[in-house]
C-alpha cells in the first residue's frame, strides 16, 4: 500500500514513521510512504505557500497552486487517481470501521493543512474524503495524518509481527479488549488473574470474552448497539443489568 502526504513540514512525519512498526515496515517494502513537501511546488521566488485570506480577518491560509502542483506531481503519469483525504476538524470522524475501508486502497494521498487550513477550491478540485480526528482543533493535519496512517498500516499484511493480532483489539470487532498482563505474577501485592496462568486455551478464551464485555458495558455502552452478540454474550451481559 502506498501513501504521499503532502505537508509543510515533511520531518515531522521522519521523527515519528521512521521508527518502530511503520518504520519496519517501511524499510521492509511492506508500505511505501512519501513525504512531499508543498513548498518545494510554490511557484514564487520566496517560496511562499501562505496569504491573507480574502474578506480580512486572522491567520493565513494556504493557497490553492503550490498545492496543487505537489498533488499533479504524483498523479502525473498515473492510470487512476488515488483518493485524496484532506485533514480537517470539519471532516467526518475518523473510525476503526473507516480505517478498514482505506486499507482496501492501493494508493492514499493525504493532505495536510496549517495556519487557518487550506484554499476552499483545492478541496473541490482533488479532495475525495475530509476526515477529522475529533472534535477539537491542532494547528497541523500533521499529527491527524500520522494517527490515519498509523491506524491503516497495522492493518496491512506483514506489518504486524503476529499476523491478524489487530482483530483483537478494541475497536476491531466492535468491543473494548479484555486487560492484559505480563510478567512477574504479582506486583506491588496484585496478582495476575489465575486463569491466565492456568494454560486452559478454552477457560482464557471464556475470561477473555467476559472481561471484552464487561469492558464495554462499563465504558462504552453504545458499542455493544453495533455489535453481533452470541447468546452467551447476553447471557453474561443480562447478569450486569
Ligand atoms: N480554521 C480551521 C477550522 O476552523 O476549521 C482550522 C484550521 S487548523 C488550525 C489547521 C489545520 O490543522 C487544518 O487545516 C487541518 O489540516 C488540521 N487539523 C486541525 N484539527 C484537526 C482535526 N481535529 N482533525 C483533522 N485535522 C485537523
Amino acid at each position: 500500500m502506498r501513501f504521499d502526504v503532502l505537508t509543510l513540514f515533511p520531518e515531522m512525519f521522519h521523527a515519528v514513521m521512521d521508527h518502530s512498526i511503520i518504520g519496519r515496515a517501511k524499510k521492509n517494502n511492506i508500505v511505501e510512504l512519501n513525504f512531499i513537501n508543498i513548498r518545494d511546488y510554490s511557484e514564487d521566488k520566496h517560496k511562499r505557500v501562505d496569504d491573507y485570506p480574502y474578506g480580512g480577518g486572522s491567520g493565513m491560509v494556504m493557497q490553492p497552486a503550490p498545492i496543487y502542483n505537489a498533488f499533479a506531481s504524483i498523479t502525473h503519469g498515473l492510470s487512476y487517481k488515488p483518493k485524496v483525504i484532506y485533514m480537517t476538524p470539519q471532516g467526518k470522524t475518523f473510525t476503526q470501521s473507516f480505517a478498514k475501508e482505506l486499507v482496501t486502497e492501493e494508493h492514499l494521498i493525504i493532505l495536510c493543512g496549517h495556519y487557518e487550513g487550506v484554499d476552499e477550491r483545492i478541496i473541490e478540485e482533488i479532495v475525495d474524503i475530509e476526515l477529522s480526528i475529533g472534535d477539537f482543533v491542532l494547528t497541523g493535519g500533521e499529527i491527524p495524518a500520522m494517527a490515519v496512517i498509523d491506524a491503516v498500516c497495522r492493518m496491512v499484511p506483514g506489518v504486524l509481527g503476529q499476523e491478524e493480532s489487530f482483530k483483537e483489539e478494541s475497536h476491531y470487532s466492535g468491543l473494548l479488549e479484555y486487560p492484559q498482563y505480563t510478567r512477574p505474577p504479582v506486583f506491588l501485592d496484585r496478582e495476575v488473574p489465575e486463569v491466565l496462568l492456568s494454560g486452559h486455551h478454552a477457560n482464557i478464551e471464556k475470561w477473555r470474552r467476559e472481561q471484552s464485555l464487561l469492558r464495554t458495558f462499563h465504558r462504552r455502552p453504545d458499542l455493544l448497539d453495533t455489535v453481533l452478540l452470541s447468546e452467551t454474550d447476553n447471557k453474561i451481559l443480562s447478569k450486569l443489568k
